[in-house]
């Protein structure tokens, strides 16, 4: 990964983070004011808000907290909704009984944390988005050889069945492009990877290997109908190395790397 987008997720997942934060504590601000407004018991807003979730706690409340606010009685001050026809302080009659319900305000409090939970929300989706894109953008790249050439694969190399009784330290295995690359930091003797590929014209293509180790041998065996038709040293070389594959016939090759003794291993293996 670059380095640009490094700094814009890390940036994106900061920001999102210190967002959702601030939206978490004016929630909770605002549950425990507005709960209270409405003769809801406000701890238990707040410590819904905390442990399961603002969202959530938001999300009850105006379903089931918020339904009728509280207003005081104007013979003696006593908190009333407007259902209740008789203040049961007083017994005054409730001036304001079957009135509709005042415009329920959210205050500035209310907006600053629907505003930062929304900014949190755009900033993730914004994160995502951009990494979705980052990552179909890095599989049209074209890889490049350790030399800085762009590698052009024909025949795409897949995955094969292989078997392995040894031990591998650090090992890694992809496809990109049609190219196989594998990594292996080390191994035991005779440790192995595979891959397959369907050959249509065995003149007209060519076997590319760019492979870089220390030490000695790592070998690329070529397989088909499950006789080894040759193998290659590919420890030792110096940058791309080429097999004709004019030996075989057309049909389904597989390819082993085998190695014994080499370590760092890091190669690609692909057929132009
Ligand atoms: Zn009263």
């Amino acid at each position: 990964m670059a380095v640009m987008p490094v700094i814009l997720v890390a940036g994106s997942v900061i920001l999102a983070g210190v967002l959702a934060l601030v939206f978490t504590v004016l929630s909770c601000f605002w549950l425990y004011r507005d709960s209270r407004l409405h003769g809801q018991p406000p701890a238990l807003w707040v410590l819904l808000a905390v442990f399961a979730s603002p969202i959530i706690a938001l999300l009850l409340y105006f379903i089931f907290g918020r339904k009728a606010p509280l207003e005081p009685c104007e013979n003696c001050g006593s908190l009333l909704t407007r259902s209740d026809r008789y203040c049961p302080a007083c017994g005054a009659a409730n001036g304001l009984y079957g009135q509709p319900a005042p415009k329920r305000r959210l205050g500035a409090l209310g907006t600053a944390a629907i505003v930062c939970g929304l900014a949190s929300v755009v900033c993730m989706a914004g994160l995502l988005a951009g990494m979705f894109v980052f990552a179909f953008s890095a599989v049209d790249t074209p890889l490049e050889t350790t030399t800085g050439e762009f590698i052009h694969s024909s025949l795409p190399i897949e995955s094969a069945m292989d078997v392995n009784t040894g031990w591998v330290i650090m090992s890694t295995q992809g496809h990109r492009n049609g190219v196989w690359s594998f990594s292996m930091s080390k191994t035991s003797d005779g440790y192995h990877k595979s891959g397959r590929f369907d050959l249509d014209d065995p003149h007209d293509r060519i076997l590319a290997a760019d492979v870089i180790c220390e030490g000695e041998t790592l070998e690329l065996e070529v397989i088909q109908d499950g006789e080894t038709v040759y193998t290659e040293a590919l420890s030792g070389a110096d940058g791309v190395q080429y097999f004709s594959l004019a030996g075989l016939e057309p049909g389904e090759v597989k390819l082993r790397v085998v190695n014994h003794g080499a370590t760092d291993i890091s190669g690609r293996i692909w057929v132009e």
